[in-house]
């Protein structure tokens, strides 16, 4: 019989982009049970099997609970050993070396203009964030602080992904939605192994293509795993070459004339690109240079007939010869994406993003889609998956980029800034207009000594980062440099870390995250969080009280607002007169009667989450500055559904943007749209770029030495770094190590057997694992693919630091390595 002590409630799952929504079961202050929630529309009670672990995640034996400092003799030394301390020293000594950070800045920046400021001071954050922690973390940086040096660990998984749709439609984030595996006649996966990276969205296309004779699977990986066991048209490519494909089938549309000329004649225009190579490179970083100098960047008006002219030498011959795909193959999937009765949905995610070329071949798939009209309407969509619960609604969309603010506004934009400062009440030319230091580039800085202080929240980057020995472990361990990481764990970064702050984690915080498909989801919090730990939020805020305005603004910026002096970074950010006017009851009580707690209002005295979500909603209402169609519903509308996905106006959610009779900006932004019709209204006349981008070789492929390619990434049961499930004891039992993927042949030629150790190096580094040939994942002769959630067994010390020039985003799917005999 039910239990009725058992209080359920809502949540979204902890871990991947899907954003399946579980029942959350408390008893006695603690969560003893979660299942899949049956009212949810993404998941419909089903959870995979991380889901179905997820209380285990808050009760791992080694949960930190204590701020942890680095000491010797009774005070902080970099050398020292983890000693407990209260927050009080935590943030005292965390505060003392970030105050000597800035005004190192300060003197730096002396008589330099609002656009050529840098800082010495950066966090590192994070797609696991709630949206209001990211809202207050970009606050307190880029707006407190004044440095831009915020960058998400979205910035290794979706940046790509970004720059793709900026550059084709102005405004980010997919058009389609999940209904799109309802209702598309043709998938195609590229790259992305939805079996295990989005297994709940998999048995929705399964059941899709399971029950309708008609619908075909194409998949295209550089190894087989197990999306091929459905695939109608199985592919396998050699390593970079999805653009040469993407090409190819523009090319095919073309010259068999498939292309749809009324959809490209009123909504699309033709750009070409330059050399420009964007924001943030160290040019004297010869990978980067080499990007550069291959041409990348802005745009140049172009014609059809000039793409046309483009994609030309993509021919079946030439591009079947250079991906290693037989040519029946290919054909195949071009004729599905031609076929102008055949709804087509494209789905990928790291394959494309993690790729030295990702917002190419991002914007390669929109031009297939958009040559052909297949787009804004059901089942035909090109969908960018994320990796994160909330890559979309903290990463992206409350500016935790380095070179973003709130809203898809950009710190370049004066504009922009003074828009965000006037919602902030901060005074004219309180934000830098300089970009940031993405992920890869502040480990650099680091290392260089020209960044002295870095926190680290909600992810576990020595562990995620590219290049480990070389680029990221230097940076953090140089005495120049103050490395805070907040953690419910022990991780390899916070064991590498200055300073450990322990947090408060998933339902012990009240939060809100925002899945690939812009539904924006709620939930209370549950359960109280071990010791001393405390949300990420309540670290952010509490932090603020450390700085007066005068110890970080310069007097011209303090004349402005007098009312400010004196006044600490806490009180002008939150305790403004916005953030904090929504009152507290001392429990938050939701329609059934139950009441909750929740710890960061009653520590501050308002309802924090609510008021700086409402803050935050000013950015998605806003004049045409924006012009955007980015509109959230009010605070309480989410916490009454399983959420929503935005624009939400008059209460209604958008399935399909861009199209007149599902997205309701289209007629606001052009009131003479025709019925259905579509508007692309992220750029200023309504159209979509179609950019041509040609193939480029990899930054690095096998040689003599190195013979093999390395492929990085996930597996079912484990999450990212497996910080959290491999503290589940069932799923670590089912997946306790990493292991090298190989073929038998391979492993034949190198006198390895299954279950044998060896070692796998790249030019970077080495490590041990051991081989295995069967099983779920089968590499083609000459590519191993090796998992990354295993703490002893860093494959990043193996992986190559190139990232996109455009993205800033890193390669982790293919570097040289060779395999031998331990
Ligand atoms: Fe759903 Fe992803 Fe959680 Fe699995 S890990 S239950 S697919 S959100």
């Amino acid at each position: 019989p039910p239990d009725a002590d058992i209080r359920w409630d809502k949540a979204p799952c902890r871990f991947c982009g899907t954003g399946c929504s579980v029942l959350v079961g408390t008893k006695d202050g603690k969560v003893i049970a979660s299942q899949g929630d049956p009212d949810a529309p993404v998941n419909r009670g089903l959870n995979c099997i991380k889901g179905y672990f997820l209380p285990k995640i808050l009760y791992g034996r080694d949960r930190l609970t204590q701020p942890l400092l680095r000491k010797k003799d009774g005070v902080f030394d970099k050398e020292g050993n983890f000693e407990a301390v209260s927050w009080d020293e935590a943030f005292d000594v965390m505060a003392e070396h970030w105050k000597k950070a800035i005004k190192r800045s300060q003197a730096e920046n002396k008589g330099k203009s609002v656009d050529e400021m840098t800082s010495r001071v950066g966090m590192f954050g994070s797609g696991q964030w709630t949206v209001w922690e990211g809202y207050a973390a970009s606050k307190l940086l880029k707006g407190g602080l004044r440095s831009n040096n915020l960058d998400p660990n979205a910035r290794h998984c979706m940046a790509s992904a970004v720059g793709a749709f900026m550059r084709a439609f102005g405004i980010d984030e997919p058009m389609g939605c999940y209904d799109d595996l309802e209702h598309a006649d043709v998938f195609v996966l590229w790259g992305a192994n939805m079996a295990e990276m989005h297994p709940i969205l998999w048995s929705r296309l399964t059941d899709t293509r399971l029950s309708r004779p008609d619908c075909e699977v194409h998949v295209l990986s550089t190894f087989e795993h197990r999306c091929y066991e459905l695939a109608d048209n199985p592919i396998i490519f050699t390593p970079q070459t999805d653009l040469a494909i993407l090409n190819y089938i523009a090319n095919h549309i073309i010259q068999t004339k498939s292309y749809n000329k009324d959809f490209i004649d009123k909504h699309v225009q033709f750009e070409t690109a330059t050399t420009d190579i964007g924001y943030g490179l160290r040019p004297e970083h010869p990978l980067e240079q080499k990007a550069a100098n291959a041409g990348v960047g802005k745009k140049l008006p172009s014609s059809f007939e000039a793409f046309a002219k483009q994609v030309a030498p993509y021919t079946l011959e030439y591009v079947s010869e250079l991906s290693g795909v037989p040519q029946d193959k290919l054909l195949r999937l071009a004729k599905a994406y031609a076929d102008p009765n055949k709804k087509v949905s494209s789905f990928w995610t790291m394959g494309f993003n993690q790729h030295t070329r990702g917002v190419w071949v991002n914007g390669s798939c929109y031009n297939v889609h958009l040559l052909m009209g297949k787009i804004s309407e059901p089942g035909n969509s090109p969908f960018s998956l994320t990796g994160q619960p909330s890559a979309c609604g903290t990463a992206r969309e409350v500016g935790t980029f380095a070179h973003r603010l709130p809203a898809d506004l950009v710190v370049k934009n004066p504009e922009h800034r003074a828009f965000a400062e006037q919602i902030w009440k901060l005074p004219d030319g309180t934000i830098p207009g300089k970009v940031g230091y993405h992920a890869v580039l502040m480990h650099r800085m680091m290392k260089d000594g020209l960044m002295n202080c870095y926190w680290q929240m909600c992810n576990n980057n020595m562990q995620a980062s590219p290049n480990l020995n070389e680029e990221s472990y230097p940076g953090w361990r140089n005495p120049e440099v103050f490395v805070t990481v907040s953690d419910p764990y022990p991780t390899v970064s916070a064991q590498a870390a200055d300073l450990v702050l322990p947090t408060a984690m998933w339902v012990e915080k009240e939060g809100a995250y925002g899945n690939a498909e812009r539904r924006t989801q709620f939930w209370r919090e549950q359960t109280a969080a071990p010791g001393q730990s405390k949300s990420d939020l309540w670290q952010i805020m509490e932090f603020a009280k450390r700085f007066k305005v005068e110890e970080v603004w310069p007097p011209a910026l303090i004349e402005q607002v007098p009312e400010y002096a004196g006044k600490t970074l806490y009180e002008v950010l939150y305790a403004n007169g916005q953030v904090d006017a929504f009152p507290y009851e001392g429990q938050i009580t939701d329609s059934r009667g139950n009441q909750y707690p929740n710890h960061e209002s009653q520590d501050f005295g308002y309802y924090v989450q609510k008021g700086l979500f409402e803050e935050y909603r000013r950015f998605n209402s806003a004049p045409d500055i924006l012009k955007k169609g980015h509109e959230m519903a009010q605070f309480q509308a989410y916490h009454e559904t399983r959420g929503l996905r935005w624009p939400v106006i008059d209460g209604k959610e958008t399935l399909w943007r861009f199209r007149e009779g599902y997205d309701p900006h289209v007629a606001q932004f052009n009131p003479e749209v025709e019925k259905g019709d579509v508007y692309f209204y992220g750029n200023k006349n309504g159209r979509a770029n179609i950019i041509f981008a040609p193939y480029e070789p990899p930054a690095e492929s096998p040689d003599e030495e190195f013979d093999l390619w390395l492929c990085t990434g996930r597996v079912l049961e484990h999450w990212h770094s497996g910080s959290m499930t491999r503290r589940v004891p069932e799923l670590y039992r089912a997946v306790p190590d990493a292991v090298i993927y190989m073929s038998k042949d391979d492993a034949k030629q190198r006198r390895l057997r299954d279950g044998q150790m060896a070692t796998i190096s790249s030019r970077r580094g080495t490590i041990k694992a051991r081989v295995e040939t069967r099983g779920r994942n089968r590499p083609p002769n000459g590519l191993v693919f090796v998992p990354w959630f295993d703490a002893n067994r860093l494959v990043n010390k193996l992986t190559l630091d190139a990232t996109d020039p455009l993205s800033k985003e890193t390669d982790y799917k293919k570097c040289a390595c060779k395999v031998e005999r331990a």
